[in-house]
């Protein structure tokens, strides 16, 4: 059974002649010529175009006859995609009260930012953008919880570019502006009432 790549061989083909490295562990392809198969990013000479077949993992390509290539090793395993998302979300744990837009995470993780966003989501089950505002929020309620620090001051602590925008945000998030969210919650601790956590 033939299992070529038909469906994405233009965006294949713009990979191969790119070295495009998002394209590693997606496929691999062969070259009929010297029966050699490589990674997308492979920086050997790019092949002609009729000499390419393309395969969805090296098993395929050796199954098909081809030997993988000495340069870029299309037989050792590939980091799995879990493992830029987990490192991803270790660096943006660790750095979320700096800016961090799509194009320096991606920058970071030599990913383009289209492919961060896509596989991000994938993992993560939200964008970059929308992980970021949540932890800056998380740790912003708790300091609107615990402290009596000015509210701009949060704001510019946990992240956010102004006052402002951190107060459109969080009243989205928690239905209700942070100096309100503050005064409720003062209320709520004189009492001991049990923990709840609105909207999940
Ligand atoms: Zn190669």
């Amino acid at each position: 059974m033939q299992r070529e790549v038909r469906p994405m061989e233009e965006k294949a083909w713009a990979a191969i002649v790119g070295c495009d490295p998002t394209y590693d562990g997606k496929f691999f392809y062969g070259v009929v010529t010297t029966g050699i198969f490589c990674r997308p990013s492979c920086k050997s000479k790019t092949p002609k175009k009729e000499h390419v077949r393309l395969f969805h993992s090296a098993d395929e390509a050796v199954a098909a006859g081809f030997r993988p290539c000495k340069r870029c090793r299309p037989d050792r395993q590939a980091r799995p995609e879990e493992e830029w998302i987990g490192e991803a979300i270790r660096f943006i744990d660790a750095h979320y009260t700096e800016p961090l837009p799509l194009r320096r995470l991606a920058a970071l993780l030599h990913m383009s930012p289209c492919h961060l966003q896509r596989t991000f989501k994938r993992f993560a089950g939200c964008t970059p953008a929308e992980y970021i505002r949540k932890l800056r929020l998380d740790a912003a309620a708790k300091l609107l919880r615990t402290t009596n620090r000015p509210i701009s001051d949060i704001a510019g602590r946990v992240g956010f570019a102004s006052a402002a925008s951190f107060s459109t945000v969080f009243q989205k998030q928690y239905g209700m502006p942070p100096s309100e969210y503050r005064k409720r919650h003062a209320r709520l601790s004189d009492h001991t009432l049990p923990h709840s956590t609105p909207g999940g």
